[in-house]
């Protein structure tokens, strides 16, 4: 099922009539296609889970609509909506078995709904099998490790066969090892059911890899909706550039002169198309290629081997962070003894921003 989240505004009035409103969501559309994974992406209080909230019916939107298929649900009780939901803290019942956790929301099934004891037996086996936890059905949560009782809260969200699915950060109480198993799993699950699916993460990598599309904003507000890969290559603005990647794009002050990029002194781009103006250069750590003639000159830290490829960190006083981060060939080794690194730059890893408002400024192939 397609969801449609139409010019949704949530403002949270001031609490006991004091202090100020929260618009917690700005004027929020996008489309979730059918079937498919998106990830809701943006920092700490951003107002990811109050769009969450808002699609399964907790919140009352400000302004806007919800439209699921072809129903606007902005209004529908969430009971109504068919909305599985999985958070971060499991939410699974101590005193109730794994099984009864799983079959509780059939409990409230009436008339034709409901369901014979063998019918409910049938469907939980079926779930539990999907998430793997077919052995573990007699236990108690406080038996099983935090990867497994994840999985059960999704069994859980499954079992009324939901048309959409939403998790809110499902695995930030896990460890890094079990993280990485988890959401492979999840991401498995999510293909076989089909279930169009609504992630909440503030972790780039995550959503990243888990995910069909991504969706990132700031301060309640959309800033870029797209394929993983293409908000990666393409970023809307600095702050979308800043926000993916590890290591994070380098970032650093520049000026265009005569459709030429300088940082400091070096003349490191041409950037055919673009006025004399300053600018915010955003450069990926794969952007640069070694070259003991290259045009643009750092001071060299150190190496760090990666294996295949090898880390450059230097300093430049042009750049925002402290150090420069460039990932190279290891075959092309700079000399470790040198107190300089030069290197040329590959335009597509190379991005253009307003210095004042960090909009995009696209030059040359990007223009057409
Ligand atoms: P996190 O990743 O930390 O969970 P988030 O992106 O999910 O954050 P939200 O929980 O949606 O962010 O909150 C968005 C903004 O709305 C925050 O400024 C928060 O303080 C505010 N907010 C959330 N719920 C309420 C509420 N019930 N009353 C007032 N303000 C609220």
């Amino acid at each position: 099922m397609k969801v449609v989240l139409d010019k949704l505004t949530k403002v949270f009035p001031p609490r006991g009539g004091k202090g100020d409103a929260v618009t917690a969501v700005k004027d929020f559309s996008f489309e979730i296609p059918d079937g498919k994974l998106v990830a809701l992406l943006g920092p700490s209080g951003c107002g990811k889970s109050t769009i969450l909230n808002m699609i399964c019916g907790l919140e009352r939107p400000t302004e806007g609509k919800i439209i699921f298929g072809e129903d606007d649900v902005t209004q529908v009780n969430p009971e109504l909506r068919g909305v599985g939901m999985v958070f971060q803290n499991y939410a699974l019942y101590p005193h109730m078995s794994v099984y009864n956790n799983i079959i509780f929301p059939l409990g409230n099934l009436k008339g034709e709904e409901k369901l014979t004891k063998e019918q409910m037996r049938e469907k939980a086996e079926k779930v539990a099998a999907l998430v793997q936890i077919e052995n573990l059905l007699e236990r108690k949560p406080k038996e099983l490790s935090g990867g497994q009782q994840q999985r059960v809260a999704i069994a859980r969200a499954l079992i009324k066969t939901p048309r959409l699915l939403l998790m809110d950060e499902p695995l930030s109480n896990l460890d890094a090892r079990l993280r990485l198993q988890t959401r492979e799993e999840i991401r498995r699950i999510q293909r076989e059911t089909g279930v169009t699916t609504v992630f909440v993460t503030h972790d780039q990598e995550e959503a990243m890899s888990i995910s069909d599309m991504i969706v990132v904003m700031k301060d309640g507000e959309l800033h870029q909706f797209g394929k993983p890969q293409e908000v990666y290559d393409d970023p809307a603005n600095l702050f979308v550039a800043k926000f993916l990647g590890t290591p994070a794009i380098n970032v650093f002050e520049g000026s265009v002169k005569g459709e030429k990029l300088y940082i400091g002194d070096d003349c490191v781009l041409d950037v055919p198309g673009v006025k004399d103006c300053d600018v915010t250069v955003g450069i990926r750590p794969e952007g640069f290629t070694y070259d003991a003639n290259g045009s643009f000159k750092c001071k060299l830290d150190r190496i760090e081997v990666m294996g295949r490829d090898i880390s450059i960190v230097s300093k430049n006083d042009k750049c925002e962070a402290p150090v420069v981060r460039s990932i190279i060939d290891s075959d092309m080794r700079p000399d470790e003894d040198s107190d300089i690194v030069s290197f040329n730059l590959r335009p597509g890893k190379v991005h253009l921003f307003d210095a004042g408002t960090g909009a995009r400024i696209r030059f040359g192939k990007e223009n057409k």
